[in-house]
């Protein structure tokens, strides 16, 4: 739509829930439209589809919004790509938000891209940073692009909504504030909820140890290992110290650990408070998933290694003489503390 059909003001996030409860990914977006919302002078609005919301909505004012729309019905107790697109659709046509932005997980990936052609409008997947131009008022989407050797900053300047996706974990969640909202369940027509598209069943593609972005440590690997069984090391110090375990990409497309590990640009974007990068050069692809993380300890053979550039604490050697170290002094510590 051509902004000057309608006149559009606002910020929608197309929030997330996951088993009827509101995933985290909603409050890190919340909390950004906040920011954006409090330049730009405008309200704030969070729209979540569930068959039956376990958590409080309204905890989602405390995080920034203003208006939290709560759609409810049994076909949403499974995702159904035509379904949500149909709901998302009729709530942007009523509520004529300005910007959405929605996380770039499975869901996010999946009904974006068709709300932004059924409503020709653009769209800016991943981005890594939102601001608005303080002239024009426009949102700024930035985002890798180029193979991630270049940011791009995207606007969308004739077209409305202004759409952008953003990772998980790009950014943190805000403090908690005592403010409150309006909460309203809208009533949609019937047919919105019915679709030809058929969902039969939905597994998690998730690494053994469970997600890493949940992980307060992530323990990774890279081509420095130089062959498969050098995950086993990594995977003993990330069970050491209760930590996810990561990879870079060149060993995940050897195939020596599986995709839902990959830490980076085309992986998952992981901000521990800890995350340790063991035989990784540090290309930007891979920064790109990890440098926000609190603190960063690389080790590598090589003193000349860009993750060195970022690291808090540098192990400049081999990782088959510095892992079994690190694995026996976190050990022999234990034992000397449990007696
Ligand atoms: C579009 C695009 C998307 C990409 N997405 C991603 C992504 O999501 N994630 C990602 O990781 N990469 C990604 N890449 C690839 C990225 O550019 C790099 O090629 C990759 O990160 C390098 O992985 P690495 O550090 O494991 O390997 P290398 O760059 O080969 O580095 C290996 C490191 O190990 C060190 N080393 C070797 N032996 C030892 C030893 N015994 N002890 C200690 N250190 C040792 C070496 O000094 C070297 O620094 C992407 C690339 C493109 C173009």
């Amino acid at each position: 739509m051509r902004k000057e059909d309608r006149n559009f003001q606002g910020i929608l996030v197309f929030g997330e829930t996951r088993s009827n409860k509101i995933h985290s990914v909603t409050y890190e977006l919340t909390g950004k439209a906040r920011n954006l919302a409090d330049v730009k002078g405008c309200e704030v609005s969070v729209l979540l589809l569930a068959e039956s919301l376990r958590d409080d909505p309204s905890d989602l004012f405390r995080f920034g919004a203003d208006k939290v729309l709560v759609v409810q019905d049994p076909s949403l107790s499974i995702f159904n790509q035509g379904i949500a697109v149909n709901v998302l659709k009729a709530i942007i046509e009523a509520e004529n938000p300005e910007i959405l932005l929605a996380p770039a997980t499975t869901i996010g990936r999946t009904v974006l891209p068709s709300v932004a052609a059924m409503l020709q409008t653009g769209l800016t997947a991943d981005c890594t940073g939102l601001e608005i131009d303080p002239d024009s008022g426009l949102l700024l989407q930035t985002r890798p692009a180029i193979g991630g050797n270049v940011m791009a900053t995207i606007k969308t300047p004739v077209h409305r909504p202004q759409m952008a996706t953003v990772r998980p974990k790009t950014f943190r969640i805000p403090a908690p504030r005592n403010r409150t909202g309006t909460l309203i369940y809208p009533t949609l027509p019937k047919e919105t909820f019915s679709s030809p598209i058929q969902s039969i069943h939905l597994q998690r593609a998730e690494g053994d140890g469970g997600n890493i972005q949940d992980r307060d440590c992530v323990v990774s690997g890279g081509k420095g290992l130089r062959r498969p069984e050098g995950f086993r090391l990594i995977k003993e110090l990330a069970e050491l110290i209760d930590a996810g375990v990561g990879a870079s990409r060149p060993t995940v497309e050897a195939k020596w650990i599986s995709y839902p590990h990959q830490v980076g640009l085309s992986g998952k974007v992981v901000a521990p408070k800890i995350y340790l990068a063991a035989g990784i050069s540090g290309a930007v692809q891979h920064l790109a998933g990890m440098q926000t993380a609190q603190k960063i300890i690389a080790i590598n053979k090589d003193p000349e290694a860009p993750i060195f550039r970022i690291a808090d604490v540098a192990l400049c050697g081999d990782l088959y003489d510095i892992l079994p170290r690190l694995i026996e002094r976190i050990r022999v510590e234990r034992c000397e503390r449990n007696g």
